[in-house]
């Protein structure tokens, strides 16, 4: 009889302790709440949506609906429970966020292999398997014990993020690569401005509109917002890293600041003038495969319309597609690069699984996702055998890649098409949704196939 311990009752913890159970492993499954709350949980209930109550789209040729199919094919149970509290949404999944979290703590509770425990865990006991699926917000000794197992003093957090937009969507009559002078491979794409093109992108940044910045505004659409006990009440006021100043509020220090800065131009010349352009925009791959690129010191905390008007001056941006926007707010998470096996456990302390927003998979559902593959992951470990990931032309098998590839710049991931391989050139449809389709398809295929093949 198999026994493992599951530590937080959020999408993923509670997605991987109705799997296993299922199996009929013996989950105990430990909960801080209500005892203990982050500063954005506000309930007692499993599986709270903190933020958006959107599971977003559900359409196959888009990267939430792929991914939903492929946790369907997982046997998920979240997403059972979202189409009990489903709300219209148009195209997208959204839900009642209390009669989802009622239906998954009914699940949970009622399932006889699963035992809760409402105490808020301080320590990792390894001897045996166990799933960390704390969240973005795991904080204190917990916080202290994984980095005491993963080698890193304190766990990775941001303040803020650069927005990626995918290559396929850049004018590349505008952007050139190169490195500063020339050194090294051409690393970088570039966004050259002329005088005029800068002064007119420099006046709409220093005014957009930004986020509210009270910190986890309970009704906020936007995502995640800043984390008032990391930096203090005003993002202009606060002390913010180097290298982590959002980049509006420097445009707001005066017109010339970015030029002498992440927008400098020295060392670059532009092959469509034969001259140093008067700023220049960097994009830096943000995978290996080079399908999405990062705009480098373009963390921000703008409102995600704004981002897309702003940035969208950029030269080479005007038809930009934004994978994901920037961000302000304390997220946790592993240096998975580094530390997490593809299996999602730890490569030095096998015993200890993670699954969630901590390893890097970020959304509510591809959090949900990842509980699915970590059981799957523990579940064969118990019965001997080691689970291949699933292909890297999955949805889920190209975000293991993503968290398990070499990446000094790491950052949490969501579903995206950008980086699933692309098509051969020959069988590669032009018109996006077509492609899309075909991509996905492929994908729903693929994956299929490693369901069948591992067989657990
Ligand atoms: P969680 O859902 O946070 O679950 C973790 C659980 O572990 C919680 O129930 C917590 O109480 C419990 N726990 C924590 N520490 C302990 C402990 N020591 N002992 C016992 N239990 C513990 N994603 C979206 O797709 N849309 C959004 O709108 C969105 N908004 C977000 C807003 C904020 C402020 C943040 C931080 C993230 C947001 N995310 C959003 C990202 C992510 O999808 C969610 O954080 C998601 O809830 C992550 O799921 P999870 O299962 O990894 O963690």
């Amino acid at each position: 009889n198999y026994k493992v311990t599951v530590l937080g009752a959020g999408l993923a913890g509670c997605e991987a302790a109705l799997w296993l159970a299922g199996k009929g492993v013996q989950v105990t499954l430990c909960e801080q709440k209500p005892t203990h709350f982050s500063p954005a949980h506000k309930s007692a209930g499993f599986a709270e949506l903190i933020c958006s109550n959107s599971l977003k789209a559900e359409r196959l040729d888009s990267a939430s609906g792929l991914l939903k199919e492929e946790m369907r094919r997982m046997g998920s149970q979240l997403l059972e429970a979202a189409e009990e509290a489903r709300v219209a949404a148009g195209g997208a999944l959204a839900v009642d966020r209390d009669a989802f979290s009622a239906a998954v703590t009914r699940r949970v509770e009622e399932c006889p292999n699963i035992t809760v425990v409402r105490e808020q865990v301080e320590h990792i006991d390894e001897s045996a398997p166990i799933l960390v699926a704390t969240g973005p917000l795991t904080d204190g000794a917990l916080a202290d014990e994984i980095g005491r197992l993963t080698g890193d003093e304190r766990l990775h957090f941001y303040d803020a993020v650069a927005p990626i937009v995918t290559a396929e969507s850049l004018d590349y009559n505008k952007v050139f690569a190169a490195s500063r002078y020339d050194r090294g491979e051409a690393d970088y794409l570039n966004c050259p401005f002329n005088k005029a093109e800068y002064e007119a992108f420099h006046a709409a940044l220093a005014s957009a509109e930004r986020a509210p910045l009270h910190a986890f505004d309970a009704g906020a659409e936007q995502g995640a917002q800043p984390d008032p006990d990391a930096h203090g009440k005003k993002a202009d006021t606060v002390t913010v890293y180097e290298g982590c100043m959002p980049i509006e509020i420097m445009a707001a220090r005066g017109a010339d600041t970015m030029r002498f800065g992440p927008l400098r131009p020295v060392g670059l010349v532009d092959p469509n003038t034969g001259h140093r352009p008067w700023a220049n925009v960097q994009l830096r791959a943000e995978n290996k495969e080079r399908t999405l690129y990062n705009i480098v010191g373009f963390q921000t905390n703008l409102k995600w319309g704004e981002q897309k008007r702003v940035f969208s001056m950029i030269p080479g941006l005007e038809n930009a597609e934004f994978v994901r926007y920037g961000v302000m707010h304390r997220n946790t998470f592993l240096d998975a690069p580094r530390v997490l096996d593809a299996g999602l456990f730890l490569k030095e302390h096998p015993n200890v699984f993670f699954a969630g927003q901590i390893t890097g998979f970020e959304g509510y559902m591809e959090s949900a996702a990842c509980g699915l593959l970590a059981a799957r992951s523990i579940y064969a470990r118990l019965e001997g055998r080691q689970l291949p990931p699933p292909p890297v032309d999955t949805m889920c098998g190209a975000l293991i890649q993503y968290l398990t590839t070499e990446n000094k710049h790491f950052q949490p991931m969501g579903a995206n098409m950008g980086i699933l391989p692309p098509l051969p050139a020959e069988s590669r449809p032009r018109d996006k949704r077509l492609r899309y389709m075909a991509v996905a398809e492929r994908a729903v295929a693929s994956f299929q196939q490693w369901l069948n093949e591992t067989a657990l």
